[in-house]
């Protein structure tokens, strides 16, 4: 048995373990790498492997970093079954087709730069299509939780709910050796949710495991928060909303939005939500909150309760979900207070960047984060307190106010990974790190190897264990 490590070895992009056993190759995850252009393409063209050659993939869940390749493996000659949940194949759907319009926009950046240089003999295409999406989507295989299914000689494998996003599962696989009768199980985590969140259930504790592939994102990082952030929504919206602003809410189209629009209904029904409109303008977290709706399995104890006593979760009388451009549009013109959701989180692109435009300059409007901002993007220097920020082209004074919400984080931080770790019993051989940036990564192996009596290792890119 052996497992190379093709990508989110080192780094937090591009998932990509391939296993080998009884002479057949199965993938868990195919993530997209997400760096900087040119890097990114060179790397998500070229697979590690033959596509062809695969037996069976394996997707932990939706992310496109988990994802995001399927398309372009299945462009590249893979044509046997992709095994998921039923919530990861539905949210690939629209997730993969969304991706697939970025890789256009990408190709078309950067013929653009190459034109700039007198270059045109070669320009570059798309790494897939909207179309390649949707073929890959047919080669989908979808299973519930915690129901076992044989996927190869010698190959059993059975979901664990991951607690992380809606789909999101740990991949246990019982393997048979058959040259040396060797049984061993096998658990890749894929990414470990925080436990106590306000839609899912915490992660299951899977038993018996052998061999551990565990994330390690915030190895060494403790949330700042905690993870009941209601009060806090409350508290701010009601200050915001007082002066009669409006609050404008960047924010992660799947996961994110639906958090937040779950804790809206909630505070509505406790009276504690003003009477105003909240609009969700974004088509892809529209579509998002739809694939929600119809996937009560994933939900934990008292969302699920919600779903039958006060229907659905999801909606409520003051929201409007908007996927029209022109309704999008009408929006500019809205007089009066209201609480606008809308991607992206980091403020990047989509029409976060016009409800910025339109009301960062209005003291009485709040401005709220709830998602991480990485360096240097819009979202981040509005954050940081920056008085003028430039938006779609133009200057823009911020003299609205800005808040932060930390508290929802869809991954586990330091304590809460060696605490997932422990309740596994840790597991009885070795551990390999991966999907962490390497400092993270080796902190967190140091604070295993002191819990745990077997190997426990950072997973190096390219690089082929046998077990
Ligand atoms: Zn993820």
């Amino acid at each position: 048995m052996k497992i190379t490590f093709c990508g989110a070895a080192g780094t937090t992009t591009g998932s990509q373990h391939l296993l080998e056993i009884n002479g057949q190759r199965i993938l868990l995850d195919c993530g997209l790498y997400q760096g900087r252009r040119e890097e990114s393409r060179l790397r998500n063209s070229h697979f590690l492997f033959e596509p062809s050659e695969l037996e069976a993939v394996v997707l932990s869940h939706a992310h496109i970093d988990h994802s995001g390749n399927l398309p372009n493996l299945t462009r590249q000659g893979y044509r046997g079954n992709i095994f998921t949940t039923f919530a990861t194949r539905d949210l690939c759907q629209i997730m993969l087709a969304d991706s697939a319009r970025i890789q256009d926009q990408d190709a078309r950046w950067l013929n653009r730069q190459e034109e700039k240089k007198g270059r045109t003999d070669h320009p570059i295409t798309p790494l897939y299509t909207p179309e390649d999406a949707e073929l890959c989507l047919r080669q989908f295989v979808t299973m519930g939780y915690e129901r076992s299914m044989v996927i190869a000689e010698g190959v059993k494998l059975t979901f664990y709910d991951a607690g992380h996003i809606l789909g999101s599962a740990q991949v246990a696989l019982d393997l048979h050796e058959h040259s040396t009768g060797r049984r061993k199980r096998l658990l890749f985590s894929g990414d470990v949710g925080r436990g106590h969140n306000d839609l899912l259930r915490d992660p299951a504790v899977v038993p018996d495991v052998d061999y551990l592939i565990m994330e390690s994102t915030y190895g060494n990082r403790e949330h700042e928060l905690e993870t009941q952030a209601d009060d806090r929504l409350s508290d701010i919206l009601q200050n915001a909303l007082r002066g009669r602003g409006k609050v404008i809410i960047p924010s992660f189209a799947v996961e994110r939005t639906q958090q937040l629009i779950y804790a809206l209904h909630e505070l509505s029904e406790k009276g504690e939500l003003p009477k105003v409109p909240v609009y969700v303008d974004s088509p892809l977290a529209v579509g998002a909150t739809e694939i929600f709706r119809i996937h009560p399995e994933c939900f934990n104890e008292e969302v699920y309760r919600f779903q039958f006593d006060k229907k659905d979760p999801f909606g409520f009388e003051e929201l409007h979900l908007v996927r029209k451009v022109t309704d999008s549009k009408k929006l500019n013109e809205l007089d009066g207070p209201a609480i606008i959701i809308s991607a992206s989180g980091m403020c990047e692109a989509g029409r976060i960047l016009h409800h910025l435009k339109n009301n960062i300059e209005d003291k009485r409007n709040t401005v709220l984060f709830v998602g991480f901002c990485a360096a240097n993007t819009l979202g981040a220097r509005i954050r940081e307190g920056q008085p003028v920020v430039n938006i779609l082209g133009g200057s823009y004074r911020v003299r609205s106010s800005v808040e932060i919400l930390d508290s929802f984080s869809g991954h586990a931080d330091r304590s809460e990974l060696v605490d997932y770790f422990e309740h596994m019993g840790g597991p009885r051989e070795k551990v390999w790190l991966v999907h962490g940036e390497p400092e993270q990564s080796a902190a967190l192996c140091e604070n295993l190897r002191g819990r745990h009596d077997g190997e426990v290792n950072v997973a190096v890119w390219k690089e082929s264990v046998e077990f």
